[in-house]
Parts: structure tokens; C-alpha cells; sequence
């Protein structure tokens, strides 16, 4: 009986011991930010924002006077989408929101934001 106990022992203390860290996906990335394609809601200097196709779509005046009236009222109630590559933020939709935020003098804007990769924001430039 002694002897089963000596044996035994080390392989119940085994199950106790985790070789990876709860905090973190099989891939080693931490839940809290997303993977590639993976989405996260953050409030974004409007600065650090590019928006490369900005002048090529004009935006409706009265849609934007509308958004200011009602963001400064209830707020943004619905993120802007951002592509997120290589750590540089994009936008290519939510145009209305952001000009409305601009007229604000609002500093930041909440974004959805998707990471991509180079092939992703090649694809919304076309
Ligand atoms: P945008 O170019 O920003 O997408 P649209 O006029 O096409 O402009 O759409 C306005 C969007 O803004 C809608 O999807 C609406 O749900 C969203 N939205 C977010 N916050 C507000 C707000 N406070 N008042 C009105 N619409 C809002």
C-alpha cells in the first residue's frame, strides 16, 4: 500500500499544473485583443484615422448637420468600421459620422475595428 501512494502521488499533482497560461488562445495572442480578422470596439484620435478615398466621395451637408445635432445630443450610437493594418488605422465608411465628428471638435471617435492585412486594404482601394 505504501508503495502505490509513492507511486501514485506525483501523477495526481500533474493534473494541477497547467502548461499554458488561462489568459491565452492555443495561439499564445491574449483574449483581449482580437485575432486577424477578429473584431474590438476602441475610441480612436479622428488623427490617426486615414482616409484614403475621402476626396473622391462627397459627403450630404444636411446628413452631416443632422448626426452633429444628434451626436452632441445621445452620443455616437453606432461605431464607425476601421481597418486596422500593420498598426495604421483606415476608414473607407461612416464618412457622415466622422465629418460630423470633426465639426464637433469631438478629439476621438468609437470604431469597430477589423484587422487586415495588406491584400485586405489593397482590395477596399480598388
Ligand atoms: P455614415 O456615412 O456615417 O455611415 P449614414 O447617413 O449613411 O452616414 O448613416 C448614419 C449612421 O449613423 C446610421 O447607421 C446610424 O445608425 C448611425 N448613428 C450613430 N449615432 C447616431 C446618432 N447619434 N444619431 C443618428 N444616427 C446615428
Amino acid at each position: 500500500m505504501s508503495n502505490l501512494s509513492v507511486v501514485h502521488l506525483p501523477q495526481i499533482l500533474k493534473c494541477y499544473t497547467s502548461p499554458k497560461p488561462i489568459t491565452a488562445c492555443s495561439n499564445g495572442i491574449p483574449f483581449s485583443k482580437p485575432k486577424s480578422g477578429g473584431l474590438a470596439i476602441l475610441e480612436i484620435p479622428l488623427d490617426k484615422i486615414r482616409r484614403p478615398l475621402m476626396r473622391t466621395r462627397a459627403n450630404d451637408p444636411e446628413k452631416v448637420k443632422e448626426l452633429m445635432e444628434s451626436i452632441r445630443q445621445i452620443g455616437l450610437q453606432e461605431p464607425i468600421d476601421v481597418l486596422e493594418v500593420d498598426g495604421i488605422y483606415y476608414g473607407f465608411s461612416g464618412c457622415h459620422r466622422f465629418e460630423a465628428h470633426q465639426r464637433l471638435g469631438l478629439p476621438t471617435i468609437r470604431c469597430k475595428i477589423r484587422r487586415g492585412t495588406k491584400e485586405t486594404l489593397r482590395h477596399h482601394m480598388r
